[in-house]
C-alpha cells in the first residue's frame, strides 16, 4: 500500500463508527459496499451544492483543488504566510492526522474553521444538539465529532492560534430571496470523474445577501467533548493504528449489521473476503457454513440484538419465546413482538410457507369502496432551493403513479404525472393532476408508506404558507384535508373521511413471508407474493401487460411480469431496462436499499440528475421513460399484493 497512512476526517468518521473498518478500509481484497460513485451520492444526498454556496458567502478565497497530499499542504502552507486569508479545502497536517477543512478564514492570530453539512437546522431551537439531559444527541454527535477533530488538528498545527469552530448548515427558517438560485449551481464531472460544482456566471450579490444557511458556532459543544479525554484518545488510538495498518478489533453487534464490509458467497468465490465474516469468525468461532443459518441481525426492527448477541443467542434457533414476550397489543392483527416471534419461530419449524391472517384481513377488506385505487409518489427534498420564498429542503412532489382495480378485478393504469422539468416548481400540478385522477369517485385510495400522506400535508403546508394567487387553493386544500390525516407537528388535525389506507401497514399487520427475511420492503414482498401465489403466477407469466385485449399500460407493451429462473421468480424490478446506463449495477442497488419504495432513492437522483446537472435531451428522454417505467411498477406492485390476498381471503 503506498502513501502516508494518515487519519483523515473520512478515516477518523469511519473509525469512530467501528473502528476495525479502518482496517478493511481501501484495500483491494475487502470488498466495500458502500457507494463508490461520488458524482450519484451528491445527487442522492440532494445537498452537495451547499458546499459551493457556503464558498460563495465567503468570497475572495484560494481553493486549493490538488488531491495530492504535499502540494495541498505546500499550497496552504504557503497562503497561510498571509495575516489576512480565507482558503477553501486547506490542507492541515498534524502528526499522522491529516484534514481537508471546507473554509478556513485566517485573521492574524485567530481562525473561524467551517464545516459545511447538507442538512437542515432550525436555528430557533437554542438546545438543538443536545438531548433533554444535557447529553449530545446521538443524531448530531457524527457532525460534532467531525468538527471536533478538525478543530484538535488545527490547533494542534498553530497552538498558539484561537480557534473558532462553526458547523454552516441549510437555514430551516430562511426564504429564498430570488427565483432559480438551485440552477446556478450545477454538478459536473471532469476529465479525471471527480465530481465538482459549477456555478453559473449569472449569479449575482444579490442572489446571495439574504443567506439560506446559518453558521453555527459549535465550540461548547466540542469542550463537552473533549472534556474526559476519551475522544481524544480515540484519535490517538486510530491514528497509531491506521499508521501502522493494524486491526483494533471490535465488539460484534447489531452495528455489524449495516457492514459495507459484507461479500456474497460469489464475490466469496471471486477471491474477494468479508471483512465482516472476518470479525463474526473471530468473536464466535464460526466456520463457514455457521453464516447460512439465519441470524438475529435478520429480525426487523429488534432493540433487543445488542443484548442477544453479548448474550451468546445469536442464531434464530438459539432463542426462545421469552426473548421476545410477543403479546398482542389490542389493535387488528399481529403486533409488531408477535410478527418478530413468528419470525423466528418458522425458522425453528423450517416452515418456509407464508403467515396470511384471512379473518384479518377479510375484516379490513370488507370496508374498502370500489373501484381501487393504487398510487405512489416520488419526490425530492433539496438543499437550496428553486424559488424565491421556498425554504431550504423544501418538499418537491415530482411524480405520481395511479392504477385502478374495479370491482369486476379488472386492472388498468389509469394515469400518471412527471415534470422534471428545469428549475420548475412542481407541487401544485402534481396536485391538481392527483385530484383530478382521484375526485371522480369514494373509492378507497391505497399507499405503501406514510410518504405520501406526509408529503400532501407538505403540500397542504406550502398552499397555506404561498403568498401568491393561486385561484384553485381552497379546493386543493380540502381535497387533501378528505384523502389524509393530518401528522402530528401540524397546528391543525384532522382525519379525512377518505382517508388513505397504508398497504405497508397491511403487510406488517397480517402477513409475513418467511422469504423476505422479515423486511416489509415492497422490494421483498412482491417477489414473495409472486412465488406463493397460485394466482399470480397464472395471470402474469403471460404478455398481458400493455397487451391490446390485456391490462391497460401507459409505458410497456405485451409485458410479461413473471418469469421463472431455475425455480425462483425473477424480480420484477430487475426486468425493467436500467434506469441509468452508465451507473454500476451495485450502486444502483445501493441507491434502492432500505426503502419502503423499490426506486425512492433511483428516482430522486434521477430527478436530481435532470435538474442539476448537464444533459441532452436524447438522455433527458430517456431517463424520463424510465422513471415512469419504474413508478409504474411501483402501484403496479401494490396492485399484484392486493390480488395476492384477494385470492387467498376467497379460498375455502
Ligand atoms: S463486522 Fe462489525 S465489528 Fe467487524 S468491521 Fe463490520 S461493524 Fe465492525
Amino acid at each position: 500500500m503506498s502513501g502516508p497512512r494518515y487519519l483523515t476526517k473520512s478515516r477518523f468518521k469511519l473509525g469512530m463508527e467501528c473502528p476495525t473498518k479502518l482496517f478493511y478500509t481501501k484495500k483491494k481484497e475487502y470488498l466495500d459496499s458502500k457507494m463508490d460513485d461520488s458524482f450519484l451520492a451528491a445527487l442522492a444526498e440532494g445537498g452537495f451544492q451547499v458546499g459551493e454556496l457556503a464558498k460563495c458567502y465567503h468570497p475572495g478565497g484560494h481553493d486549493i483543488t490538488t488531491l495530492d497530499y504535499e502540494e495541498a499542504e505546500r499550497q496552504t502552507n504557503e497562503l497561510l504566510k498571509q495575516d489576512k486569508v480565507i482558503i477553501y479545502e486547506p490542507a492541515i497536517r498534524f502528526n499522522n492526522l491529516f484534514i481537508r477543512i471546507d473554509v478556513l478564514v485566517k485573521n492574524g492570530n485567530h481562525f473561524d474553521l467551517i464545516e459545511v453539512k447538507a442538512k437542515s437546522f432550525d436555528n430557533e431551537d437554542e438546545d438543538a444538539f443536545l438531548n433533554k439531559n444535557g447529553t449530545i444527541s446521538a443524531g448530531w454527535k457524527p457532525y460534532l465529532h467531525d468538527v471536533a477533530f478538525q478543530k484538535y488538528v488545527l490547533s494542534g498545527k498553530f497552538p498558539k492560534a484561537q480557534v473558532d469552530s462553526f458547523l454552516m448548515m441549510a437555514d430551516k427558517n430562511a426564504e429564498c430571496p430570488v427565483d432559480g438560485l438551485n440552477q446556478k449551481f450545477r454538478i459536473v464531472r471532469d476529465e479525471s470523474n471527480r465530481t465538482g460544482i459549477k456555478v453559473s456566471n449569472t449569479l449575482k450579490d444579490s442572489d446571495l445577501k439574504k443567506q439560506i444557511l446559518v453558521k453555527v458556532p459549535v465550540d461548547d459543544m466540542i469542550d463537552k467533548i473533549m472534556e474526559d479525554g476519551t475522544f481524544l484518545k480515540s484519535i490517538d488510538c486510530l491514528a497509531a493504528a491506521y499508521e501502522k495498518d493494524k486491526k483494533i478489533v471490535s465488539e460484534i453487534g447489531s452495528h455489524c449489521g449495516g457492514c459495507e464490509f459484507k461479500c456474497s458467497e460469489d464475490d466469496e468465490a471471486q477471491g474477494y473476503k468479508s471483512g465482516f465474516k472476518e470479525c463474526w469468525k473471530k468473536a464466535l468461532k464460526w466456520n463457514d457454513s455457521d453464516f447460512k443459518d439465519p441470524n438475529v441481525l435478520e429480525i426487523w426492527s429488534f432493540s433487543r440484538k445488542n443484548q442477544l448477541i453479548a448474550d451468546g443467542k445469536i442464531k434464530l434457533t438459539d432463542l426462545d419465546v421469552d426473548d421476545f414476550e410477543p403479546d398482542t397489543d389490542g389493535k387488528p392483527g399481529i403486533s409488531a413482538k408477535e410478527r418478530k416471534w413468528l419470525q423466528v419461530e418458522k425458522v425453528q419449524n423450517g416452515d418456509t410457507t407464508p403467515y396470511f391472517d384471512k379473518e384479518g384481513m377479510k375484516l379490513e377488506m370488507d370496508k374498502w369502496t370500489y373501484p381501487l385505487h393504487f398510487i405512489d409518489f416520488e419526490t425530492s427534498m433539496v438543499a437550496i432551493p428553486f424559488n424565491k420564498g421556498r425554504r431550504p429542503y423544501e418538499a418537491i412532489a415530482f411524480q405520481f403513479s395511479h392504477h385502478t382495480v374495479y370491482e369486476d378485478g379488472k386492472v388498468e393504469h389509469t394515469g400518471e404525472f412527471l415534470n422534471t422539468n428545469v428549475g420548475e416548481f412542481p407541487n401544485y400540478e402534481f396536485l391538481r393532476e392527483f385530484k383530478r385522477q382521484l375526485e371522480n369517485d369514494d373509492g378507497t385510495i391505497f399507499r405503501y408508506s406514510p410518504h405520501e400522506n406526509t408529503f400532501l400535508n407538505h403540500i397542504y403546508r406550502q398552499l397555506k404558507e404561498d403568498e401568491s394567487d393561486i385561484d384553485d387553493r381552497d379546493d386543493l386544500c380540502k381535497f387533501i384535508k378528505t384523502i389524509t390525516s393530518s401528522t402530528s407537528s401540524s397546528a391543525e388535525q384532522w382525519e379525512g373521511k377518505r382517508n388513505m389506507v397504508d398497504l405497508w401497514h397491511l403487510v406488517k399487520r397480517y402477513y409475513y413471508d418467511p422469504h423476505t427475511h422479515g423486511s416489509n420492503s415492497i422490494k421483498y414482498v412482491l417477489p414473495a407474493v409472486l412465488n406463493s401465489s397460485d394466482y399470480l403466477k397464472k395471470k402474469y407469466s403471460k404478455p398481458i401487460y400493455g397487451a391490446k385485449d390485456g391490462i391497460k399500460s401507459l409505458n410497456f407493451k405485451d409485458w410479461t411480469w413473471l418469469e421463472e429462473k431455475a425455480g425462483k421468480i425473477v424480480d420484477p424490478y430487475k426486468k425493467l431496462p436500467k434506469m441509468f446506463q452508465d451507473v454500476s449495477d451495485k450502486n444502483f442497488e445501493i441507491l434502492t436499499e432500505d426503502d419502503e419504495l423499490a426506486n425512492g432513492g433511483a428516482a430522486l437522483t434521477a430527478y436530481g440528475r435532470m435538474q442539476f446537472s448537464e444533459m441532452n435531451e436524447i438522455e433527458r428522454k430517456e431517463l424520463s421513460s424510465a422513471l415512469l417505467r419504474y413508478c409504474e411498477l411501483d402501484t403496479m406492485a401494490m396492485v399484484m399484493i392486493f390480488e395476492a390476498w384477494q385470492e387467498w381471503v376467497s379460498l375455502g
